[in-house]
């Protein structure tokens, strides 16, 4: 992207879309971050429910963690960490053989860091979004993107028909623009004309998407027979992953003691529903 961007549009607000956009705001470029949701996160959610009691809980139903793998990343992360925005999740991992019935290769899991976002994974996007020189839109749709020939820049509408502005360059982070499944999705065309980027199209159905369900569960008490914070599943047509969330830095457990867990099923299994 020339230095001359000065006018750029990012299309999703989860971890890709938040940190170009903090990126691009940081070399001073005037960002406009688009999302159909009603906040940052994409899959790096985190749901909010409110029990008859008052009781709050809170699940990463989406990435349960990250964690990272080159410098370049670690330099980034080190600063959400200064900034309070991610802390490193210490925990005890292992795997459960189902047909065993048994906890094995105690830490074989938790050997690689492993961060998680404070309070929610949903914070270090939601900070990302509130950066200088970021505007974000959420509950917004882009609909349609068309390339104004005379004014060379691009022009993007929202799915109800509302012009968004127009932008020197779009960075689309969610392969749903060039997608067939966005007409699946809302009936209407993919924003962006699939018959103007035909290779661009190829790519983008080449990519997988693999289906995924999370079961989210709250317990008054912890679970005495399970050992560890997280869990893989060997032996489990259906499940993956157990992660017990309120383990993690910076979550508040109400009332005290209580545990809440989110489990992941398998692409395959998630395929069948
Ligand atoms: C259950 C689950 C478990 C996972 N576990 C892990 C893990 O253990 N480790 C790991 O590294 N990763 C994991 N992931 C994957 C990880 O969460 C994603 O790779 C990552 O969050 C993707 O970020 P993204 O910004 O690229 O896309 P997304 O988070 O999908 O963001 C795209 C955003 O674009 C928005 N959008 C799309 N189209 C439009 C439009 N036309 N207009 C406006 N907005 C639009 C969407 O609303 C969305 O918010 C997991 C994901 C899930 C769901």
């Amino acid at each position: 992207m020339s230095a001359a961007a000065t006018n750029v549009a990012v299309i999703g607000a989860g971890i890709s879309g938040a940190v170009c956009a903090s990126l691009l705001a940081a070399r001073g470029v005037a960002v406009t971050l688009f999302d159909s949701g009603r906040g940052a996160g994409g899959r790096m959610a985190q749901r909010r429910e409110v029990m008859d009691d008052g009781t709050e809980l809170r699940f990463d139903h989406g990435a349960p963690y990250f964690t990272v793998s080159s410098d370049e990343v670690a330099r980034v992360v080190s600063g959400w960490e200064a900034r309070g925005l991610v802390a490193e999740w210490k925990a005890m991992f292992a795997c459960f053989d189902r047909e065993a019935g048994k906890f094995r290769d105690f830490d074989k899991e938790g050997t690689t860091k492993k961060y998680v976002g404070v309070p929610g994974m949903n914070s270090i996007c939601k900070s990302l979004c509130l950066e200088d020189g970021v505007v974000a839109r959420f509950g917004v749709t882009v609909g349609k993107m068309d390339w104004l020939q005379n004014g060379s820049s691009w022009s993007l509408t929202s799915l109800d028909g509302k012009d968004l502005g127009n932008f020197d360059y779009v960075v689309a982070t969610d392969k749903n623009v060039a997608s067939h499944k966005f007409s699946g999705l809302t009936g209407r065309p993919p924003p962006l004309d699939l018959s103007v980027f035909p290779n661009l199209s190829t790519m983008f159905q080449d990519i997988p998407v693999r289906p995924c369900f999370a079961l989210m569960l709250a317990f008054s008490e912890p679970l005495a027979m399970v050992p560890v914070q997280g869990f893989s599943f060997y032996n489990s047509d259906s499940l993956s992953w157990a992660f017990c969330d309120s383990s993690k830095p910076g979550r508040v457990c109400l009332p005290p003691n209580s545990q809440s867990w989110v489990l992941r099923s398998t692409a395959e299994y998630a395929s069948k529903g």
